[in-house]
């Protein structure tokens, strides 16, 4: 049999550094990286390491000797178990001039660019019940916090609806109070599961794959609308009605009542038909007067806020004159092509996602934009030579890709039109500075300005004006 290892203890180090998904950096003697999980930047800790690998440790804090000045109290009841908002603890300056770093760090080691000018990164008003939309996990199996175990004795209740705990597909933590959500998304949440447990309806069990209640989305829009969207395993008709009778009752400011019931294994709502109970399927969502209509599964910026913000600078840095003709990559619903198409001669969008492209059109139509035209397609295939010539040259390619960044193939065909401008808005400054890197021969990099949209989490936006060189 193996002997057991003691584990490697390394005293006092200082944490230099945040790192993403809320851990934190410090340095060990022998010169490697040690990844921790639960302390902030400046405080000097004694660490336990429970991973090695050739050039990093991972490691958790067993005794903090000082704690850093750039600690605050966290808010919330749920931090430290929940997933959700990992930089709780720290300022929130502090927050934002990490993300800056990162962003920055990015750009010059990963894209080895010249960044023209850097902007100071946008932090947000509301650092607090920012997000528009929320969804909730119902379980049967509450997680039980290491508190509650240690106590014992009978457990009060084991029903659950909340979050996943990290890594952990079938645990759930139960929510009393989220602050992300403004109210009354707490309340709605809190009175379903106490109509339910009353009222005997059974809560899901992934593995066992039984129980009715599946998960729970709210959408609250800028505009006061509100939408509730709760998930059933199974028809039970009765119970079904009871409850969201209940629910439209209780919360006459619900403007869009629906549900679906899905018995697939997965909850993903994507593929399955939501039904109306109450109201309209739709709620509304509203920036500088253009209407955006969201139903159930369409995509919008979840901190409606900050995506404005988002929205200006990236405007701002295209620099319109209303003679431009102006791509917007994976345009999503079109927000950004809409909200660019006054400043245009045309407006050209395109998006992978079917529905979103419905939902571009439709709003377009709505908003009276006459002068925007969308598109389906993977950016890889559809964006060809062809399609430029079909569509005309851009003077302004606005691009907004996923984390994964741009496929390659989209990269070279904007170095085969070089258009003037190039304004390049990204959800990983990683993947944006590896974009940059390809294109700087033919571009430089005006201007960048990091973005904050998820407050108390590691993640930033960040937008660069590129230029073509003469
Ligand atoms: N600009 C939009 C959405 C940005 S999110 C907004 O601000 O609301 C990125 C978008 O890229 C998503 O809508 C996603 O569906 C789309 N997308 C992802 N991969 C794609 C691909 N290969 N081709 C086209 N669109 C893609």
């Amino acid at each position: 049999m193996r002997n057991k290892r003691t584990r490697q203890i390394f005293e006092k180090v200082l944490v230099t550094d945040a790192a993403a998904k809320g851990k934190s950096i410090a340095k060990s003697p022998d010169g490697r990286v040690i990844f921790l999980t639960n302390a902030v930047p400046g405080d000097v800790v004694d660490v336990e390491v429970f991973k090695k690998r050739k050039a990093y440790y991972e490691g958790k804090v067993v005794q903090f000797h000082s704690l850093s000045d750039k600690r605050t109290d966290p808010v919330c009841e749920h931090f430290g178990v929940c997933g959700g908002c990992k930089w709780q603890n720290m300022k929130y300056e502090e927050q934002l001039s990490f993300k800056q770093n990162e962003v920055v760090n990015h750009l010059k080691r990963i894209g080895h660019v010249d960044i023209q000018e850097i902007l100071p990164i946008q932090g947000c008003q509301e650092v607090y019940f920012y997000r528009n939309k929320m969804e909730f996990s119902f379980s049967d199996a509450r997680w039980l916090t290491p508190e509650e175990i240690a106590k014992g004795g009978e457990i009060d209740s084991k029903f659950a609806c909340g979050f996943h705990i990290p890594k952990m597909w079938d645990k759930i933590l139960d929510i009393e109070k989220c602050h992300l959500q403004e109210d009354p998304s707490n309340a709605i949440r809190n009175e379903i599961k106490r109509f339910a447990i009353q009222n005997g309806l059974t809560f899901f069990n992934p593995r066992k794959q039984e129980g009715l209640l599946r998960t729970l989305m709210i959408r609250i829009s800028a505009t006061g609308e509100m939408m509730v969207v709760v998930q059933f395993f199974k028809e039970e008709k009765e119970n079904r009605e009871k409850l969201l009778g209940y629910v439209a009752e209780k919360f006459p400011e619900i403007t869009s009542l629906q549900y679906v019931v899905n018995e697939k294994g997965n909850d993903t709502i994507y593929d399955q038909d939501v039904v109306l109970f109450k109201g309209r399927d739709h709620i509304f969502e509203e920036m500088e007067g253009l209407k955006f209509k969201i139903n159930a599964k369409s995509f919008y910026q979840t901190n409606s806020a900050q995506a404005y913000e988002l929205y200006k600078i990236t405007r701002d840095f295209a620099d319109l004159n209303g003679d431009e003709i102006v791509y917007d990559l994976y345009t999503g619903t079109g927000t950004i092509a809409q909200f660019v198409a006054k400043k245009s001669k045309k407006v050209i969008g395109v998006e992978s996602v079917p529905e979103a492209i419905m939902d571009a059109k439709e709003n377009a139509n709505r908003n009276n934009i006459d002068n925007t035209v969308f598109y389906v397609g993977d950016m890889a295939k559809i964006f060809t030579s062809d399609f430029i010539a079909q569509n005309g040259h851009p003077d302004v390619i606005i691009t907004d890709p996923p984390r994964d960044g741009m496929h390659k193939n989209v990269v070279n065909q904007i170095l085969e039109v070089l258009p003037e401008k190039i304004v390049y808005v990204s959800c990983n400054s990683a993947t944006q500075a590896r974009d940059l890197e390809l294109m700087k021969e033919a571009y430089d990099v005006v201007k960048s300005q990091a973005v904050d949209m998820f407050p108390q989490t590691h993640h930033v936006e960040n937008v660069v004006l590129l230029q073509r060189k003469v």
